[in-house]
């Protein structure tokens, strides 16, 4: 199969926060693929704009280094990394003062795709959003990408709205969500609408329940004080595990395009019901042999922040209705991995008696690692002895099914902004969806203050806390399990 690498326009791309953790682990290196793919034109030019005062070649060192430590295999391109360099700008730019900005003007060219990244805190978009327009930056062609967190609840969310669109058209603004530039997702929407097979059987006459899992091994890191105040509810809920919830549960859209795939979307975020609390597990997690407690990560001992949370949550709707969606997500857990199962309902009737055994068909869709779908179908176990059933998977595992090509497969942040230069918005979240989404995880937070919540321990290495088990041990169903 020969994978195809369609060149974006020329652009001008300035990065906001350029010498900052984000940019200097995902974006730029993630460019520099695309660049080495060929995607990215010889004349594209990308600027970095943060407070640090600093030569374009001291930016250009601070670059190379970032790839070589981010992305060792791309490094391994020298001469296209150099090329690459030469494509980089650096302009020192106070978001909040007046300093840089001219400089930045003068940097830009005309006729060109222009795209503004803010890599920044969310405290600072409104004011780099203001001085694009006052400075002459932006135009009513150019777009700006925002990155999470969208604001901490639904105010909060609907200032920073309100803060853009006050200079920018929503056509004009990418709320990145990067769970959205997997390849997988997009495979689900392809795998839904593409096949005859699935879509007939995509309700709650057909489907048991649904879970979607999203496990992490590490703990919070060095983002403690900013995680303490966000939890796994904001962190991960909200957002990710959202909108892999949306792009299961929603309606067929009419057309791929970005309006017609966020409105189905939107419908169902409205369409979900309030979260019962004693639908809804938090837990944290405890100190193991190697590694410290959450509340020794964050500093604060008296943490109630929660660092998993497993929910059961239920779509109103005629699709869904009777159809439970169980959400799960946790640090330092047995292993990282994210999948979606979608699990189908038991054969009306079964012919070969209980000895031969019985597995429910599902549909595995891994994000990572091992980007892929597996479908798990019954069959007869070969050789004698009569009629016993095994479950086999039917493997669609990307690398293996592309075979080189995939490695080509871009990674999420790629995609994403080849999209932006693109004009596609289709992957990224629309104003009205980010509100919807805290309208409803509002409640449910505010909920656990007014309670005084705390969440359960659960050990470093496991599945959470056992009460996740009993979630779904009271429904007569088990999660599934947790493994790389
Ligand atoms: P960081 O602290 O490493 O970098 C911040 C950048 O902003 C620096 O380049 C700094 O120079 C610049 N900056 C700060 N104040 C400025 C000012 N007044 N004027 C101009 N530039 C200024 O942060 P980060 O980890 O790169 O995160 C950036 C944004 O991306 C944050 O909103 C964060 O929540 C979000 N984010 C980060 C990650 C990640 O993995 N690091 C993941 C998802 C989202």
């Amino acid at each position: 199969m020969v994978s195809r690498v369609i060149p974006v326009d020329n652009f001008d791309l300035v990065i906001f926060g350029g010498t900052g953790d984000l940019a200097r682990r995902k974006i730029l290196p993630g460019l520099f693929r695309r660049f080495i793919s060929g995607q990215m034109p010889e004349e594209a030019r990308i600027i970095g704009a943060a407070r640090s005062d600093m030569s374009v070649d001291d930016y250009r060192v601070m670059i190379r280094d970032a790839v070589h430590e981010f992305d060792p295999a791309s490094a391994k391109h020298k001469d296209c990394l150099e090329r690459f360099l030469g494509q980089l700008g650096y302009v020192a730019v106070d978001a909040m003062g007046e300093g840089g900005w001219k400089e930045l003007h003068a940097e830009m060219r005309e006729n060109t795709v222009r795209a503004f990244y803010f890599s920044v805190a969310p405290s600072l978009f409104g004011a780099i959003a203001e001085r694009l327009k006052s400075f002459g930056l932006a135009d009513d062609q150019s777009r700006i990408v925002v990155e999470k967190p969208f604001g901490k609840d639904l105010e909060t969310a609907k200032k920073l709205n309100r803060s853009l669109s006050e200079h920018f058209d929503e056509s004009q603004i990418y709320r990145i969500d990067h769970y959205l530039g997997k390849e997988t997702v997009q495979n689900l929407m392809a795998v839904r609408f593409g096949n005859m097979l699935f879509e007939p059987l995509w309700n709650s006459q057909y489907v048991d329940h649904i879970q979607i899992t999203v496990a992490e091994t590490v703990g919070v890191g060095g983002r403690g004080s900013y995680y303490d105040t966000s939890g796994a509810m904001r962190d991960m809920v909200q957002n990710h595990l959202m909108q892999l919830l949306c792009l299961i549960a929603m309606e067929p859209p009419a057309k791929f395009d970005p309006d017609a795939v966020r409105d189905e979307k939107l419908k169902v975020i409205r369409a979900l019901d309030p979260v019962e609390p004693h639908h809804i597990v938090r837990g944290q997690y405890a100190a193991s042999e190697k590694t410290p407690s959450y509340r020794a990560d964050v500093e604060n001992a008296r943490s109630f922040t929660e660092s998993f949370i497993a929910m059961r949550c239920q779509i109103s709707n005629w699709r869904w209705a009777g159809t439970p969606f169980y959400l799960r997500t946790g640090k330092r857990m047995k292993a990282r991995t994210s999948e979606i199962a979608v699990v189908f309902k038991d054969a009306p009737h079964s012919i070969f008696g209980p000895e031969a055994g019985y597995h429910r068909n599902v549909l595995s869709i891994r994000l990572q690692p091992n980007e892929g779908m597996t479908l798990g179908v019954t069959i007869k176990e070969p050789g004698p002895g009569g009629m016993r059933l095994v479950d086999v998977p039917l493997d669609m595992t990307f690398a293996e099914a592309l075979g080189p090509d995939a490695e080509e497969v871009p990674d999420a942040y790629e995609r994403l902004i080849m999209d932006v230069i693109r004009g596609n918005q289709t992957l990224f979240m629309r104003g009205d969806e980010v509100e919807a989404a805290w309208r409803w995880t509002d409640p449910i937070i505010e909920g656990w203050q007014r309670r005084n919540d705390v969440p359960k321990e659960y050990d470093t290495g496991s599945t959470g806390p056992d009460d996740a088990l009993m979630l779904m041990h009271r429904d007569g169903r088990r999660w599934r399990e947790i493994k790389e």
